[in-house]
């Protein structure tokens, strides 16, 4: 019998073989989990924890499990972004604005991951409303990434804004946790903490029932501590959903089953453009040495072009606030959450989005509202959106001659949980690696490729065609094998 104080240090895929495998029930799975979460809680990762929920789904599980009938996630506790609705169970997106919302209906991603038999332990922490790269714009507070600098004890965020999840799957509190990706978000905090994250492409995961942020750039994808289980909780997550008209209807392929296919043969594009002045030696020395793990692996690196990359951040801060600033025209005090009453209607409007909503995302909403504004329309957003159309030729024309594409993930390791704050240009820099893949719409995976000077983790990112997350994974697997990124970090919720 395995300790059940070691149950949270198995990646997904032992835990789902050693629970069909009868070495541990589900139950002492969930238990174990649930008890990381409480002595976690420092880090504060979640926003609510569900321990009763975890432990119904857990005497299920084992019943099933004694039954011959497991379902692929079968009793695997998975922390959730408080940005999906959870029917019953309240959802903030880091707002305060949500005050009091119960959903009565539960996202397709979620409802997919349950009926596959995973078990919910919380919604975890996150940027309001997913915006953010530290998740220190989240109204529930500041989220403190696992890992600290070596003989450092100060504070570091765990990147944003699925700051929460990336913290509770690096500090063992969860196997696995959703995620969501406008600019970077699954990511980036993937990469900070030391994880595996993939944004699938646009389309793979239903949107439906995740509070929206920039519906043309928002995706759902899954955050792990390796490849492989990232590759089980995608395969799961995905699929057609009628319910969200861009959800595409294609075949969901067995991402596990490519993992182990190697790379020999695969031409590795690397972008000459993402080589931006002011990078760190060590982001480029770790490139640089996934450039030549691949190469080792039977891979070809081809260098190539996308010239207009270096559009792509302000392209984004164009087009993410205009969609921003329409999607949360909803919260007015009528329909969800928080309402300061006021003299007269519009008064009850302007009280309550004052109050509900916090510095970040107004500065979204008043950027938004300006670039779509008459006068300004033509000069910002429609110029925003003819370069996003020459983002996404650029990356026709790589995949012309590229199975997928090698960068870093982040241009720098996990800063200090209040640095930035007071810069918000300093603070959108951090996405300068990931918006290319949500405004072209491909997939984008980032898998950890070493430490930093100082011992904090650093990702690589793997971009690739369209609904070839397959080659994605492929290709993370292998920088994942050559990596052997086996540290940990200074504090997780399990037995250290
Ligand atoms: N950091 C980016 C932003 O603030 C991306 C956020 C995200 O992907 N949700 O918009």
């Amino acid at each position: 019998m395995t300790m059940v104080s070691n149950l949270t240090d198995l990646t997904l895929a032992e835990a789902r073989d050693g629970l069909v495998a009868r070495r541990f029930s589900a139950a002492e799975l969930v238990e174990a989990h649930v008890a990381a979460v409480e002595a976690g809680r420092s880090l504060n990762a979640f926003i609510t924890e569900t321990p009763e929920r975890a432990r119904a789904g857990a005497i299920e599980s084992d019943r099933r499990i004694a039954a011959g009938e497991a379902r692929p996630l079968e009793g695997l506790p998975l922390a959730i972004k408080d940005l999906f609705c959870t029917e019953g169970v309240r959802t903030t997106a880091g707002s305060h604005i949500l005050d009091g919302f119960q959903p009565q209906y539960e996202s397709t991603v979620t409802a997919n991951l349950w009926r596959a038999g995973a078990v919910m332990l919380g919604k975890v922490n996150l940027d309001e409303f997913a915006m953010g790269s530290s998740n220190m714009t989240s109204y529930h507070g500041a989220v403190e990434n696992p890992w600290r600098r070596r003989g450092d004890n100060r504070p570091l965020t765990p990147g944003g804004s699925s700051g929460g999840s990336a913290a509770a799957v690096a500090g063992r509190m969860a196997l696995g946790a959703t995620g969501t990706d406008t600019g970077g978000s699954i990511r980036q905090p993937a990469a900070f903490c030391g994880i595996v994250g993939i944004k699938p492409t646009y389309g793979r995961c239903s949107r439906w029932g995740i509070v929206a942020f920039a519906s043309s750039l928002d995706q759902a994808g899954p955050m792990a501590r390796t490849v492989r289980d990232a590759a089980i909780l995608l395969r799961e997550m995905a699929g057609h959903d009628p319910k969200d008209s861009t959800s595409v209807n294609l075949p969901v392929p067995d991402f596990e089953q490519a993992l182990d296919q190697g790379v020999k043969g695969l031409r590795i594009g690397i972008p000459k453009e993402y080589r931006v002045a002011g990078t760190p030696p060590e982001i480029e020395a770790l490139w640089q040495q996934g450039i030549q793990w691949l190469k080792d692996a039977g891979a070809e690196p081809v260098e190539i072009s996308l010239p207009h990359a270096r559009f792509a951040l302000p392209t984004y801060y164009i087009i993410a606030p205009a969609e921003a600033s329409s999607n949360l025209a909803r919260y007015d005090g009528v329909r969800f959450g928080l309402r300061v009453p006021g003299q007269t209607l519009d008064e009850m409007y302007e009280n309550t989005r004052a109050a509900g909503f916090g510095a970040e995302v107004k500065r979204r909403v008043l950027i938004g509202t300006y670039v779509l504004s008459a006068g300004y329309y033509d000069a910002y957003y429609l110029k925003a959106q003819r370069v996003r159309a020459r983002i996404v030729e650029d990356f026709r024309t790589a995949f012309e001659t590229v199975d997928a594409i090698l960068t870093p993930a982040t241009p720098s390791a996990a800063f200090g949980l209040d640095d930035k704050m007071d810069d918000p240009i300093a603070m959108y820099l951090n996405d300068v690696f990931t918006v290319t893949a949500n405004l072209a719409g491909l997939p984008g995976l980032s898998v950890p490729g070493g430490l930093s000077a100082d011992g904090l983790p650093l990702g690589l990112q793997v971009l690739g065609r369209a609904f070839d997350e397959a080659t994605v994974l492929r290709v993370g697997r292998a920088i994942e094998r050559a990596a052997d990124f086996t540290a940990k970090p200074a504090m997780t919720g399990g037995a250290t």
